[in-house]
C-alpha cells in the first residue's frame, strides 16, 4: 500500500466513502460521523435536487427520524401531516384508511427533505462533495481497502481508498453493478412520471391512491408554507409505456383524479417536474462484497406502490451504521480531531459487514413481503376484484392495510391515535379538511 498524507504504510484515506446523498446515504454517513468515523459523501448532482417520488414519508420513517434527532430539521421544511390514504379503485367507490401509532406520515418535498438530511450529515462532520460521480469501484477485501475512481465537477478524475465503501446510489446503483451484485431488472415493466402541482379544493389531510388496470395515480399534499402544493405521480404498467407517459401522461393523470371523485376549487397547475423513473424491480444477489455494502434502493428495490422506500432507506442506514460501529473501541476522545487520526483496516470489519447482511435481510423482510403480496394480488384480476371490494365494504380493512404500509405492524392492535407534535402546526386549508376530521375507517 502507498503512503497517504504522511501516515503509516497500512493507512487508508477514509473510514467510509458513501456514494449517494439521498436519505440512505446521508443518514449512514451522519451516523458513522457521529461515531467518530472519518466520512466522505459524494453525489453526482448538486443539492437541493428534485426526484421521482410520491413524497410520502410513512410513520415508521418519521419515528426513525425522531429517534435519530433528525425530525426537527425536517419539520422546518414545512411537511404536510398525513393521517392516511384514500384508496379508490377507479370509478368504483372509495375506501379510507388511517395510519396509527404516535407518528403520522409526512408529505415532504424531496428537494428540501433530502437537502435537510444532507446538511445534517455535513454538520455531523461528513465531508460532502456534490457534482462528483462514482465511475468505477473495487470492493476491496480482508487486507485490501475498497478503491474508487471518481469524476469531479470539472471532469477531473480522482482515486480514493477507503476502509469501507457504501453504495447508497439509488435504483440503478453504479456501485452494485461495478462490484457484481446487481441482477437484471425483473417483473413487469413499469414507468412513472411525477409532477409538483399547485391546486386547491381537496382535503389535505390524506393522500389518494387511484388504482386502475395497468395504471396507478398517487396524489398527496406536500409541505409548503402556503399549503397549496401536491405531488402527482402516474405509474403505468406494461412493456415500454414511456412514450405513452410522455405523450398523454398529464391528461391521463388529471382524468384519473376526476374519475376518483376529486373536486377542485382551482384546477391543478404544474409548478415543477416532471421527473421520470422506471423500471422498478431491481434485485441484487447480495448486499455485501469485500469491504463494500449497499443501502437504500441500491440494496434492492421492488415497487413504489406502498410508499415504503424512504423508510427502507432510513432503516438500512441505521442497520449499516449499527453493524459497522458495533463495539468500536476507537471512539475519539473529545480533544482529538478525527482528521488527524490514522485510519487502518480494522480486523473486525469483515464480520461487521456480514452482520449487516443478515440484519438487513431480517429487518426488511416484512416490508418486502407486504409489497410483493400487494403486487401479486393486484396483478391477478379475480384477486384484485375481491380485495378491492373487501377494501370498500369491510369496515377496518382499509385502515389495517394502510397501517401495514406504514411499517408499524404492531399498531394494528392499537386504537387510532394521537397526532405528531409538530413544531409548525398547520391550519386546515380546505372545508373538506374540517369535514374529514374524526374520520371513520371506511367510506362508500
Ligand atoms: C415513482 C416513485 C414513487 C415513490 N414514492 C415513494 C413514496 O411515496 N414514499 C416512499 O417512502 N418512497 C417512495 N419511493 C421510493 C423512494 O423514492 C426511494 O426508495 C428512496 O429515494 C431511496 O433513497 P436512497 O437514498 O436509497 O436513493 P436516492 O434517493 O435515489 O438517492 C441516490 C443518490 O445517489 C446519487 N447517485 C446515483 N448514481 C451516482 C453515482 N454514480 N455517483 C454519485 N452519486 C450517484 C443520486 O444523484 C442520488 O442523489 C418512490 C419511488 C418512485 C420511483
Amino acid at each position: 500500500m502507498t503512503h497517504h498524507g504522511g501516515k503509516g504504510p497500512d493507512d487508508v484515506e477514509l473510514d467510509a466513502l458513501v456514494v449517494g446523498g439521498g436519505p440512505s446515504g446521508s443518514v449512514t454517513a451522519l451516523l458513522l460521523a457521529r461515531a467518530g468515523w472519518q466520512v466522505e459523501l459524494v453525489d453526482r448532482t448538486d443539492f437541493p435536487r428534485g426526484k421521482a417520488c410520491g413524497e410520502c414519508l410513512n410513520p415508521a420513517g418519521v419515528a426513525i427520524l425522531r429517534e435519530l434527532d433528525l425530525l426537527e430539521p425536517v419539520l422546518a421544511t414545512h411537511p404536510a401531516p398525513l393521517e392516511g390514504w384514500e384508496i379508490s379503485p377507479l370509478s368504483e367507490g372509495r375506501a379510507r384508511g388511517r395510519f396509527s401509532g404516535p407518528d403520522r406520515a409526512l408529505g415532504i418535498q424531496r428537494r428540501t427533505f433530502d437537502h435537510a438530511l444532507l446538511e445534517a450529515a455535513r454538520t455531523a462532520g461528513v465531508r460532502v462533495r456534490t457534482g462528483t460521480t462514482l465511475v468505477e469501484a473495487d470492493p476491496g477485501g480482508r487486507g485490501e481497502p475498497a478503491r474508487v475512481l471518481l469524476r469531479g465537477p470539472a471532469g477531473q478524475q480522482e482515486r480514493r481508498r477507503s476502509r469501507i465503501l457504501i453504495g447508497a446510489d439509488g435504483l440503478r446503483s453504479r456501485v452494485a453493478r461495478a462490484i457484481g451484485l446487481a441482477l437484471p431488472p425483473r417483473g413487469p415493466t413499469r414507468a412513472s412520471l411525477t409532477w409538483r402541482v399547485a391546486a386547491r379544493g381537496p382535503s389535505r389531510r390524506r393522500g389518494r391512491l387511484l388504482l386502475g388496470r395497468g395504471c396507478t395515480v398517487g396524489f398527496a399534499p406536500v409541505g409548503d408554507p402556503q399549503g397549496t402544493l401536491w405531488n402527482l405521480t402516474l405509474v403505468l404498467t406494461g412493456s415500454d409505456r414511456t412514450g405513452e407517459l410522455k405523450g398523454s401522461g398529464w391528461a391521463r393523470a388529471i382524468e384519473s383524479l376526476g374519475d376518483g371523485g376529486i373536486v377542485w376549487s382551482e384546477p391543478p397547475e404544474i409548478v415543477d417536474g416532471p421527473w421520470g423513473s422506471g423500471s422498478f424491480h431491481r434485485p441484487v444477489r447480495g448486499v455485501v462484497r469485500g469491504r463494500t455494502l449497499l443501502v437504500g434502493d441500491a440494496a434492492g428495490y421492488f415497487d413504489p406502490l406502498t410508499g415504503q422506500g424512504i423508510f427502507r432507506a432510513l432503516r438500512s442506514a441505521c442497520l449499516a451504521a449499527d453493524s459497522l460501529t458495533h463495539g468500536d473501541s476507537h471512539r475519539l476522545p473529545d480533544h482529538v480531531d478525527s482528521a488527524d487520526r490514522s485510519i487502518r483496516l480494522h480486523p473486525g470489519d469483515m464480520s461487521r459487514l456480514e452482520q449487516y447482511a443478515s440484519t438487513l435481510d431480517h429487518g426488511l423482510r416484512w416490508s418486502r413481503r407486504l409489497q410483493k403480496t400487494i403486487d401479486w394480488t393486484l396483478a391477478l384480476e379475480p384477486a384484485r376484484r375481491v380485495s378491492l371490494s373487501a377494501l370498500r365494504t369491510l369496515p377496518g380493512v382499509a385502515s389495517a392495510l394502510i397501517r401495514l404500509t406504514g411499517d408499524r405492524p404492531r399498531t394494528l392492535l392499537t386504537v387510532p391515535s394521537p397526532t405528531l407534535p409538530l413544531t409548525n402546526p398547520r391550519k386546515r386549508t380546505s372545508p373538506a379538511d374540517a369535514a374529514a376530521h374524526g374520520d371513520s375507517g371506511h367510506l362508500s
